[in-house]
């Protein structure tokens, strides 16, 4: 948890900075997707979601902080600061983001699950690379409770498809376990979805996904109509990603 007058400067420059081109995820029924809150013609669920939902035990919750636009700053922003030469200013709104969502909204699926969280872990690039992924270094900074730590397979052949034997990890978990798994970006769910049913593999009762940012292309669907709907709503830290509203 963040001091209360580190967290507010933290909240004030982070809107400062970004506020006026990130979006908070929407949540409207058969508006956005039940599941990753992009935009969906009058479904439940996006397409990707459900096709994924016959793998059984997939996360409990899930939860977007902002949406990714591909060619736009938010894209941009997403993609730099993990760049093999990051940009410093999408690193610092990228941390920024992760600090403020966990110290804030960390704790919400508590709430919504009736279960404490107990363990955190990220999910890892797919297939693995060497070295630690910068999303690791900025959670593993602010995360509270018991690492899970996710190793990726060496080798993969879809890596989008949903399977558990794309992650293992060497933990087992206690029987009330509640992870909070972060991710930095979803673009159609594969990876965190598959690290969710390698936890549950591990023992995992309860998985919380929270994920920065939906990734979203403008081109695809109603899309374009979508974000010019949000178009006017600047960021705003104090909504829930989990509920769109307030906190549980
Ligand atoms: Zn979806
Ligand atoms: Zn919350």
């Amino acid at each position: 948890m963040l001091e209360p007058a580190f967290g507010a400067r933290l909240r004030a420059a982070l809107v400062s900075t970004a506020g006026g081109y990130l979006r908070n995820s929407v949540r409207q029924d058969r508006v956005t997707c039940a599941i990753c809150t992009t935009p969906v013609d009058g479904f439940r669920y996006c397409y990707p979601c459900n096709s994924h939902r016959v793998h059984g035990r997939l996360a409990d919750t899930v939860a977007f902080l902002t949406y990714a636009v591909a060619g736009d700053q938010s894209g941009y922003v997403m993609r730099g600061y993990k760049a093999q030469v990051p940009v410093q200013e999408h690193y610092r709104v990228v941390a920024m983001l992760a600090l403020l969502g966990l110290s804030m909204h960390g704790t919400c699926p508590d709430a919504l699950l009736d279960t404490p969280v107990t363990h955190w872990a990220t999910v890892p690039s797919l297939p693995a690379k060497p070295g630690e992924h910068p999303f690791h270094r900025i959670v593993s900074n602010a995360a509270s409770g018991l690492e899970v730590p996710l190793t990726a397979a060496a080798k993969v052949v879809d890596p989008r498809a949903v399977n558990p034997d794309h992650f293992s990890t060497g933990a087992r978990l206690p029987a009330n376990s509640h992870v909070l798994l972060m991710d930095d970006t979803w673009t159609q769910g594969g990876h965190a979805q598959s690290a969710v049913l390698a936890l549950r593999k591990a023992g995992a009762m309860r998985v919380s996904v929270l994920v920065v940012a939906r990734w979203i292309k403008q081109g695809f669907g109603d899309n374009v109509q979508f974000l010019r709907d949000i178009s006017g709503l600047d960021f705003d830290p104090e909504i829930c990603p989990w509920t769109g509203e307030g906190c549980p």
